[in-house]
């Protein structure tokens, strides 16, 4: 093991088998070994800053159905709302004098944010806040909708690829979605040159450690610019509710894993880790994340957004509440930054 870690740390690469190995055979000497090496590695790069994301939670309507999600379009109990423009943008207003720098506008697919309305978002945030990066978050577009949204200005696009194994994709979601579609969406992205974020859910139903092994190597040869892992937590209103929810302890190694193979990769302590421990976004911090995204979505529609059992909205996870956020961040020795938080290769 001690051999494989330190192959890791050498080449930036393992064979599945060894990924695999990786994970099977881990436990706390080993986390702990990587995690000082993913921190070396961070540290390199970006020094002791996190950066901030102010996120904002556009729409909770979702044509899709992805079985574990609690806004998929068969929750009939989901109390469905979306932003206006001018709600959106009061949320960048109250979050430029807080220090964001990025705003994340993500949601369900919702037919009714067109290319038209997205872009005019988009462009209307770039004008008001040019020093400012945008990111989006809205799922599977078309070349032609993710070419407009960047050609309006948005620099960056999140899109997990959830997993990437196909078999496993398909336990996941329903026959309307597919594997091949959501890995060519991102293949799009990174060639119309958005910052370019993959990820997935850890323990989500199904997943082994060969599916994450797979998942690893994808985020290897993809190269993507952000990695979003967080541990599948489950919603009653899904056929997943009565699964077990991921681990926080195995969502801390595998962020420590893809820092080793990409030490520039911007990777968040995710809400899902701060909504399963107490400290779970300090442990992701120290296990190698260095981006935290705060929720500026409007206080009317907080907690709608419910895509899991009791997702975290107030405390260090409310952007208002900023001051709470930099003191526990400064409590284990990082401090965050006003600063776009862009890509260092
Ligand atoms: N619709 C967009 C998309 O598909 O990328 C963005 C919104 S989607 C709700 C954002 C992410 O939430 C998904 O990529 C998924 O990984 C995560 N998510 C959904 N349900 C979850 C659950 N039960 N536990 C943990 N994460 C979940």
């Amino acid at each position: 093991m001690i051999d494989l870690i330190n192959k890791l740390e050498k080449n930036r690469t393992l064979t599945l088998e060894e990924y695999e190995r990786l994970i099977v055979n881990r436990n706390e000497e080993y986390a702990r070994i990587l995690a000082k090496k993913a921190l070396k590695a961070k540290r390199g790069v970006y020094g002791n800053s996190v950066f901030i994301r102010g996120l904002i939670e556009i729409s909770n309507y979702c044509k899709n159905n992805c079985i574990y999600c609690g806004i998929r379009r068969s929750n009939k109990v989901c109390e469905r709302y979306r932003l206006t423009k001018e709600q959106i943008l009061s949320c960048c207003d109250e979050g430029y004098p807080l220090g964001f720098r990025t705003f994340v506008l993500q949601g369900g697919e919702d037919p009714y944010f067109t290319d038209e309305r997205i872009c005019e978002i988009v462009a209307e945030i770039k004008s008001r806040y040019p020093d400012c990066a945008v990111t989006l978050s809205l799922g599977e577009r078309s070349r032609e909708s993710y070419q407009k949204m960047f050609d309006s200005g948005a620099d960056r696009y999140l899109l997990r690829h959830e997993t990437a194994d196909k078999e496993h994709y398909e336990k996941l979601h329903p026959s309307d979605l597919s594997f091949n579609n959501r890995m060519e969406c991102l293949q799009t992205l990174k060639e119309i040159g958005f910052q370019t974020g993959c990820g997935f859910m850890v323990g989500s139903p199904y997943q082994t450690a060969r599916t994450l092994a797979k998942d690893l190597k994808f985020v290897e040869q993809f190269k993507p610019q952000m990695c979003g892992i967080g541990p599948f937590i489950p919603h009653r209103e899904t056929p997943f509710a009565a699964e077990k929810a991921g681990s926080v302890e195995l969502t801390c190694y595998l962020l420590s894993i893809v820092r080793l193979i990409s030490p520039g990769i911007l990777l968040p302590s995710t809400t899902a880790l701060g909504t399963a421990d107490p400290i779970g976004r300090e442990k992701g911090i120290l296990s190698g994340a260095n981006v935290v995204m705060p929720n500026l979505s409007p206080a009317s529609v907080k907690g709608k957004y419910e895509l899991y059992n009791n997702k975290l909205t107030g405390g260090a996870e409310a952007a208002e509440n900023k001051a709470e956020l930099e003191r526990r961040m400064e409590s284990i020795g990082c401090r965050i930054v006003t600063d776009r938080g862009d890509f260092k290769k």
